[in-house]
């Protein structure tokens, strides 16, 4: 199954807006085993969206088609798609009388042209718009699947996650359900990752294995189609089985979880509380670690100190380690974590200092970060990294791994 995306609206060929829907629905797509072979974008002008449905239609079964369903003048999809396949656009009642409910219990007066929004092409099958008035749709005419949707972000990927992949997977895949199951990773690149389970992501198109990266954390989805849930997850589990045997070191967890969510339930569980001081992290780390309820619990306070003169004046971090091993040192990782812990009085203390970058430091290159680890009852210790040029990145790397020296 191939299938091209077409993202039609002005405001993204001039830059204002950036695509987002198209990345979507590609990740999507391909959990579905849909291959898309191109993205196209046009303006709001009937004649150039023709022309691209034309060219899509030479090359693909699947054309979907993002933005303009709105009621405004330049809202041109179902109109231009209903003239060139020379079908009807007919009133969809449900969206009728949700968009009239909506007006009524809103402070806003109904715009007359408000219903085109619930014309759909005739023959189609609506797609629901659990988040706005403007409904989806989707249409197969000679073998060729058409799925309209709305450009809104936030109106788009609830539609497609809860009624256009049911869709494609019954009405065109022909299979009855559809299961995924999201793994996280930690400790490698995603480049890494992907080229020690390229194997397994090659040869699968049912389950299909989809890898992404975000923060230094990574993401394995494992989507399949099957005929009913029992099935799928079997399937499902054949893979993980694989996955886990190349990959288990770097596991972490399920899910949209963390891995500040998964260190944050370990020290719950295990009644730890934690502390840091950091320097290049500005409090990103601790930021981590507060970011919700569970934090009082585990955590009553820690230490920012960026110079050296308050590591030693504030933290009481001696002059004989800054001046003899320096800042960026593994000494002074350490004795920022012991220190801290000590003075919060906390079960783990966390010693984050080193390059941020662009600059060097103490002859140190950027990118040069060492992590301490102290204990209330056991021997503290370091660890050195090296990650690269880019400062923001440079911290955010030092906060993940801080966070996994403490799993
Ligand atoms: P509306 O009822 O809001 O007009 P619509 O279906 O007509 O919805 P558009 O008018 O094409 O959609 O786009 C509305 C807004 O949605 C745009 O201004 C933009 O902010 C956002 N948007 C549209 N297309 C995309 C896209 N491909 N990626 C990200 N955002 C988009
Ligand atoms: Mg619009």
């Amino acid at each position: 199954m191939k299938a091209e995306i077409i993202s039609i609206g002005t405001e993204l060929l001039l830059g204002h807006v950036v695509n987002t829907n198209s990345a979507f629905l590609s990740r999507e797509l391909a959990a579905l085993g849909v291959e898309v072979y191109h993205h196209v974008t046009v303006g709001d002008n009937p004649e150039r969206l023709v022309d691209a449905i034309k060219q899509a239609e030479q090359r693909v079964d699947l054309i979907v088609l993002s933005g303009g369903l709105g009621p405004t003048e330049d809202d041109i999809t179902k109109k231009t798609l209903a003239n060139h396949l020379g079908v009807d656009l007919i009133l969809h009642e449900e969206t009728e009388n949700k968009i009239i409910t909506y007006h009524k219990n809103s402070d806003f007066n109904m715009p007359e042209n408000n219903q085109l929004q619930a014309l759909i092409l005739a023959d189609s099958r609506p797609l629901t718009n659990d988040t706005g008035l403007a409904v989806g749709m989707m249409l197969t005419q000679n073998n060729r699947h058409y799925a309209l949707l709305p450009g809104p972000p936030d109106e788009l990927e609830p539609m497609v996650e809860n009624y256009l992949k049911e869709e494609i997977v019954k009405h065109i895949l022909d299979e009855q359900v559809l299961v995924s199951r999201v793994m996280r990773f930690f400790g490698l690149t995603e480049a890494q990752l992907a080229e020690k389970i390229q194997d397994i992501v090659v040869n699968q198109s049912n389950p299909t294995v989809a890898v992404y990266a975000n923060d230094g954390e990574i993401t394995v989805r494992i989507t399949a189609k099957a005929q009913n849930e029992e099935e799928g997850n079997e399937a499902i589990d054949d893979i993980e089985k694989d996955i886990m045997e190349i990959l288990s070191d770097y596991f972490f967890g399920y899910g949209d979880k963390r891995l500040a969510d998964v260190i944050k339930d370990m020290l719950i569980e295990r009644s730890l509380t934690i502390t840091a001081a950091e320097s290049l992290t500005g409090g990103a780390f601790l930021s981590e670690l507060t970011s919700d309820l569970s934090a009082g619990s585990i955590l009553e306070g820690g230490l920012v100190t960026y110079s050296a003169d308050k590591k030693n004046k504030v933290l009481k971090v001696t002059k004989e380690t800054i001046n003899k091993f320096g800042v960026v040192s593994p000494e002074c990782a350490i004795e920022m974590a012991e220190k801290s812990r000590a003075m919060f009085d906390a079960d783990i203390g966390v010693g984050l200092t080193g390059v941020a970058g662009p600059s060097s430091l103490e002859d140190q290159i950027p990118g040069t970060v060492y992590i301490g680890i102290a204990y209330k009852d056991k021997q503290s210790f370091s660890k050195h990294f090296h990650f690269g040029y880019k400062r923001n990145r440079n911290r955010r790397l030092a906060v993940q791994n801080a966070l996994e020296l403490v799993r």
